[in-house]
C-alpha cells in the first residue's frame, strides 16, 4: 500500500516559453518519489513531441504516452490507472476534455493538465478557461518577455517576422506551423494586427 490517493485538478497554464512541462515533471517526479505512480500523456497534435518522451526546454526528459483524443485518454487512463495523470498541451483536445478529467479526477486520482490560456491574440484559448473554473489548484507562470524583460503572459505569433491578424487561421502554437515564429512577450509589448 502507498500514499493514499485524493481526487485533485490541477491546471498548470501561462504563455509560451513559461516553464509549464518543467512544472509537470517536477510535481510528477515528486509524486514518484513519495512511492505513487505516474503517467504522463501528450496529444498527437503536438508534433514537437517525440513518440515516449517529453523534453522540456530545459533538457529535463520524462516518459510519456501519446493520445489521438479524449476517448483514446480516459481508455490508456482508465486501464493503466495509476495514482496520478498529467496531459499536456490540453488546448490540442477537444470541448469533452473538462468532463473527462473531472471524471478521473473522481477515482479519486490527481489529474494535473498543462496548456496556453491564451491563442497568440490573447483570446481564451479552447478548454482551458473552462479547466481554470473547475480547478481545485491553479498555477499560472509567466516568462520573460523578449523585447522589454518584463513579466511575459503573452504569446506573440510572427508572420515572416511582423505580428500577425487577430483573423488569421488559428496553427498549433508550438507546432512549428509553416514560415510563423513565436515568442513570449508582456502584455504591453504584445501585438496584433486588428
Ligand atoms: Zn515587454
Amino acid at each position: 500500500m502507498g500514499v493514499p490517493r485524493r481526487a485533485w485538478l490541477h491546471v498548470i497554464t501561462g504563455c509560451m516559453s513559461s516553464g509549464k512541462t518543467a512544472e509537470v515533471v517536477r510535481l510528477l517526479t515528486r509524486m514518484q518519489i513519495a512511492g505513487q505512480s505516474v503517467l504522463l500523456i501528450t496529444p498527437a497534435r503536438d508534433t514537437r513531441v517525440a513518440p515516449g518522451e517529453v523534453v522540456s526546454r530545459t533538457g529535463t526528459r520524462f516518459p510519456s504516452i501519446v493520445v489521438g483524443d479524449t476517448t483514446s485518454l480516459r481508455n490508456e487512463v482508465n486501464r493503466i490507472n495509476p495514482d496520478a495523470v498529467a496531459i499536456e498541451e490540453a488546448q490540442f483536445f477537444g470541448d469533452d476534455l473538462p468532463d473527462v478529467l473531472e471524471e478521473l479526477a473522481a477515482a479519486p486520482r490527481t489529474v494535473i493538465v498543462s496548456g496556453l490560456d491564451q491563442d497568440f491574440a490573447g483570446r481564451p484559448f479552447a478548454t482551458i478557461p473552462s479547466l481554470l473554473a473547475r480547478a481545485d489548484e491553479i498555477t499560472k507562470l509567466t516568462a520573460i518577455c523578449v523585447q522589454c524583460g518584463g513579466e511575459a503572459t503573452r504569446t506573440q505569433r510572427l508572420r515572416n517576422g511582423k505580428p500577425a491578424r487577430a483573423d488569421d487561421e488559428l496553427i498549433v502554437i508550438g507546432g512549428m506551423g509553416g514560415d510563423d515564429t513565436y515568442e513570449a512577450r508582456c502584455r504591453g509589448c504584445h501585438a496584433v494586427v486588428r
